[in-house]
């Protein structure tokens, strides 16, 4: 692709946000592999925590319990053939974490004040060394308020809703079905006290309803270029 973009320019960070199903997994990783930088999951994060949680038995309301849960657990993040791969305390759950009971606890999870802080710490630490395209929810807002490129990818709930579904083997759930789940995550992260789903006063926002993936990767890549311009 283009081989150019980053250029003599020293590697920097790019924060990309958006709510569920909007595509920001698919395009932060043809981002990265474009640029040659790492691509960091972090809703995976929220639901390697969840999955643990719910593992214990521990219900996601329980607040101090799943706080102590994920202060103990070692996530990892490997990059692998077929994607990223997510290991909880050097257990494979790249499936388990995308099951459905994940998708529908995982919001309670995330509003966790105490939870937040000890994954933003990680994602800090994992940030620091620049070079990192990083898809969430509070990225451009909290965790990495200085990314030199932040974009704000979203899309209506009616076509994020028919993406993910295109994406089932064996849906077990309706269209309409999943449109609700995805509009309940929405409203769940966004109304949430603790950094919610927000867009950065400074985050280009890109509406993809209607455009191709690569339309969306195309136009990410022409901000760093942009930000390359500025910088030289
Ligand atoms: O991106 P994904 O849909 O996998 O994220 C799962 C959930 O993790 C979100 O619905 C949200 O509750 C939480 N999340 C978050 N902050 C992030 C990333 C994800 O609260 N930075």
């Amino acid at each position: 692709m283009d081989g150019g973009v980053t250029g003599s320019l020293k590697p920097f960070n790019i924060a990309l946000d958006g709510p569920a199903g909007a595509g920001k997994s698919t395009v932060a990783r043809m981002v990265a592999g474009a640029l040659g930088f790492i691509y960091i999951d972090t809703g995976a994060m929220y639901r390697a925590v969840t999955w643990k949680t719910l593992r214990r038995g521990v219900s996601p309301e329980q607040a101090d319990e799943v706080t102590a849960i994920a202060g103990a657990m070692d996530i990892e993040l490997l990059p692998g053939a077929q994607g990223q791969r997510v290991r909880v305390d050097g257990e494979d759950v790249t499936e388990a974490i995308r099951m459905p009971e994940i998708n529908r606890n995982v919001s309670a999870v995330s509003s966790i004040a105490a939870v937040r802080e000890i994954l933003v710490g990680l994602q800090k630490e994992l940030a620091a060394g620049k070079g990192v395209v990083m898809d969430g929810r509070d990225i451009g807002t909290r965790v990495l308020p200085n990314a030199e490129v932040k974009v704000f990818l979203t899309a209506s709930v009616e076509e994020r809703a028919r993406r993910r579904f295109g994406e089932l083997s064996n849906p077990d759930i309706t269209l309409a079905q999943l449109a609700e789940e995805i509009a309940v995550r929405d409203r769940m992260d966004s109304e949430r006290e603790a950094s919610p789903l927000a867009r950065a006063d400074d985050a280009v926002l890109i509406d993809s309803t209607g455009m191709s993936l690569q339309e969306v990767v195309d136009a990410v890549l022409d901000l760093c270029k942009a930000k390359r311009g500025g910088e030289e």
